[in-house]
């Protein structure tokens, strides 16, 4: 049976205040758990062990190697409890059973990576003006790191954090979205029989303005890190200038997906599709804003709809599936505000904008997949993040004109074109401002490449080698003699 409680210092507990909260299955609203709802008491009470773990329990003086045995462990446990994980995730987020299958399969590969890497860098001998002393650059454990993660991808995002800080030597306070806690809860007693020492992992339930902002504000708090929405973002920046504490963040993002004449046109139209309706466009990466050369503008869109006609909605548990529900009513009522805000600013609506005629979902938060046509660049269909299974479709005509648009938003964070042309794939990568750029692809990530917002997509990398040193301090040791 999976603890609905907050894990601190080791031990399973309930909230100070007694409260709980409901966790609703999107497909049919039902009650799937009930958890202890915490507040910002419990917040410190997870500080405080997190602090105590890594000031006093000894855990930053653990031998990498050892830090690195634990986590290969937590993998080895994620990969033997795969499916029961895949199945929680689905159930709290909607999102179809294979998705989260191969959310599951990261997952375990993200942990085995940074264990991997926990004691590979042995530190650096750099060259010194004295000749008698000796300059050494080391890494150290940043501290005590608050982790807040988004509903979206609940365990693969807390996953980015939770591997690199424990193989850095931090410790860690999570707090999942109040609205998906499953998956972290049932990570976290895995981490509990992997044999973690008490404050070293530490889960605190509950709202992002009481536990999480408990979390940004502590001057018990060394880092932050964050995976959400843009105005949450800059509230935590401001809530953590209060100790300086070190700040990273993933945001939303508006992404691109440029497809030029010379493109492969079915493998572009194959992409186009998956780059959107995963987890019904509630990706961050979402190549919702799809971008069309003239030439074949016309085509691509007739096969895009009959593509997107073809999409199975329905529960993510039947195998058939492509397409599940919303994560909730407020967020479903949300993608349906922008679609009237999109009609009314002159998109042509070509398919959907309706919720599925289909009584067997009519409790569930499902809205079929939309396309628009003859969107422009102002409208906010096109540079606002809807996080649905909506696609926005321009027309460009030239390489700079694509160029000067794509580039023209507030958000970084990935960006996709189709080109045949390889002299046209070393340019536009160039000219492109996100953190990532695919060429001839949409949505590939993986653990060994930094993930990271330009602009306001976010600060700071998860990820790759990077992600690891993103939870170190730098400390340079000079000694004369
Ligand atoms: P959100 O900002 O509403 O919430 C994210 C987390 O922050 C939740 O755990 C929430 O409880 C907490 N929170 C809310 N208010 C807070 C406060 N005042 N102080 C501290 N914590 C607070 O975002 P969401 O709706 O859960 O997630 C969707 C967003 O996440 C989208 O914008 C999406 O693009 C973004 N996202 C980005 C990435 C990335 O890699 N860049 C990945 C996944 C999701």
């Amino acid at each position: 049976m999976l603890q609905g409680k907050h894990y601190i210092n080791g031990q399973w507990v309930e909230s100070c205040s007694g409260r709980t909260r409901e966790i609703l299955n999107p497909f049919d609203a039902s009650v799937i758990a009930s958890v202890s709802e915490g507040n910002r008491e419990d917040a410190k009470a997870g500080i405080e062990a997190a602090r105590h773990a890594f000031d006093k329990g000894g855990w930053p003086q653990t031998p990498a190697t050892e830090r690195a045995r634990l986590v290969f462990k937590l993998a080895d446990l994620i990969e033997r409890d795969h499916e029961e994980l895949a199945r929680l995730e689905s159930l709290d987020t909607g999102k179809t059973v294979q998705e989260s299958r191969w959310d599951m399969d990261d997952i375990a590969g993200i942990f085995r990576y940074f264990a991997g890497l926990a004691d590979k860098d042995g530190g650096e001998v750099i060259a010194s003006p004295n000749p008698d002393s000796t300059s050494i650059v080391v890494r150290e454990p940043v501290g005590v790191c608050g982790q807040i993660s988004p509903w979206n991808y609940p365990l693969l995002q807390a996953s980015w954090k939770m591997a690199p800080a424990l193989a850095a030597g931090c410790t860690i306070v999570m707090k999942p979205s109040e609205i998906t806690p499953l998956t972290t809860l049932k990570v976290t007693e895995l981490a509990e029989e992997a044999g973690f020492p008490p404050g070293v992992v530490n889960t605190v339930l509950g709202a992002g303005p009481q536990v999480g902002a408990e979390l940004a504000e502590s001057d018990k708090v060394d880092l932050i890190s964050f995976t959400g929405g843009i105005e949450t973002g800059k509230a935590i920046m401001r809530a953590a200038a209060g100790n300086v504490k070190k700040v990273a963040l993933e945001l939303g993002g508006k992404n691109p997906n440029i497809i030029f004449d010379d493109a492969d046109f079915d493998l572009a139209v194959d992409y186009a599709l998956n780059g959107v309706f995963f987890h019904a466009g509630q990706i961050c990466s979402a190549g919702a804003r799809v971008m069309v050369q003239e030439g074949i503008h016309d085509r691509f869109v007739e096969a895009l709809r009959t593509r997107m006609e073809r999409i199975v909605v329905g529960n993510g548990f039947d195998e058939n599936t492509q397409m599940g529900p919303l994560i909730s009513a407020d967020h479903l009522s949300k993608v349906e505000g922008y679609v009237k805000i999109a009609q009314e600013e002159g998109a042509r609506l070509m398919l959907g904008g309706t919720r599925p005629n289909d009584s067997a979902l009519k409790n569930g938060y499902f809205y079929m997949p939309t396309l628009f046509t003859e969107c422009k660049n102002d409208m906010r269909i096109v540079q606002e993040e809807v996080f649905g299974p909506v696609i926005s479709i321009e027309r460009f005509a030239t390489e700079d004109e694509v160029i000067e648009r794509a580039n023209d938003t507030i958000y970084g964070l990935s960006a996709g074109f189709w080109t045949r042309d390889s002299d046209r794939i070393e340019r536009v990568s160039k000219a492109l401002r996100f953190g990532t750029v695919w060429a001839n692809d949409f949505n590939v990530y993986f653990v060994q490449a930094p993930w990271g917002g330009y602009k306001q997509s976010g600060l700071g990398r998860e990820l790759g080698k990077i992600g690891l040193e993103e939870y170190t301090e730098v400390k340079h040791i000079y000694r004369n003699h």
